[in-house]
């Protein structure tokens, strides 16, 4: 199926095309809607997705400058007041001080666009910029791991390729930049990865090779995983014969808790292009 010509790539689906190729070509090529239940028990699966949403917000009004009380006035769930808490006193506090929030940032690239959406980029213009994204899974997941999600990749690549809107018009440099991930699960000890001019010519190479790979699968076919165990959070598990059974939430939220969780990307529509 071939790939529109305005199609953006987000860390959710290339996310979704390392996983599993099939997966991408449902999900946002042919936009399937197939309801499954993810994880079990849904209920409290479910719970604990908004209660991070909703910490999001919490987050997110803070940094834009919304006052302590009346912030905490909306919490009252023990495992909000417990994040809240944790962000209050943990929460990294040598960031620069002028403050994007929910920021988007869109690129063209390799024919097509990449897009991200920050929960912040922190910057003391023209010196640095640091891309904080806070997390509530609720196990921190291995620095490797995170080393590897499409994100760590994407997010200090497109901030070099776009930030200049940010930052005087002038570009970010590779080592100006580093990322932290903010976990509620462990506040004391953020992930920190500092960005590099090596590190962005692989990712600019990666992530051309992805794109080039993700054409090629459009003009033959897009691969079911060999993976069968990226088949329990998928919702596609019963279209494409992997099973019924749902994970457990447990394992669900061991993944990483970004919109493709819940089946969301982005809505491309309401990306403000940038001039360049
Ligand atoms: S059920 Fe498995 S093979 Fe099918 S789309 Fe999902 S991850 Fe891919």
């Amino acid at each position: 199926m071939k790939i529109p010509a305005n199609f953006a790539f987000s860390q959710n689906n290339l996310q979704d095309f390392a996983d599993c190729p099939r997966r991408f070509e449902l999900r946002y090529l042919q936009k399937l809607a197939w309801p499954a239940v993810r994880s079990e028990p849904y209920v409290e699966a479910e719970r604990h997705m908004l209660l991070g949403e909703r910490f999001h917000r919490m987050v997110e009004q803070h940094q834009s400058g919304l006052s302590v009380e009346q912030i905490e006035a909306l919490a009252n769930e023990p495992e909000l007041i417990e994040w809240w808490q944790a962000y209050q006193n943990q929460f990294p506090d040598n960031l620069p001080p002028q403050r994007y929030v929910e920021q988007t940032l869109a690129a063209p690239f390799g024919g097509y666009r990449i897009v991200a959406k920050y929960d912040l980029i922190a910057i003391q213009p023209g010196e640095r910029a640091v891309i904080v994204d806070w997390k509530t899974n609720i196990r921190k997941p291995h620095r490797t791991s995170l080393r590897n999600r499409l994100q760590t990749r994407l997010y200090p690549f497109l901030l070099v390729e776009a930030g200049h809107t940010l930052n005087g018009r002038i570009p970010f440099l590779p080592e100006q930049i580093e990322m932290v991930y903010w976990f509620t699960a462990d506040p004391g000890n953020p992930e920190i990865f500092p960005y590099s001019a090596q590190q962005y010519d692989l990712d600019r190479s990666f992530l051309q090779g992805m794109i080039a790979e993700i054409e090629a699968a459009s003009q033959s076919r897009f691969a079911l995983t060999t993976d069968q165990r990226m088949c329990r959070f998928c919702n596609y598990r019963s279209l494409c014969d992997r099973g019924e059974q749902a994970a457990s939430m447990e394992e669900d939220l061991e993944q990483d808790d970004n919109e493709a969780q819940s089946g969301f990307d982005l809505d491309f529509d309401q990306i403000t292009e940038i001039a360049y």
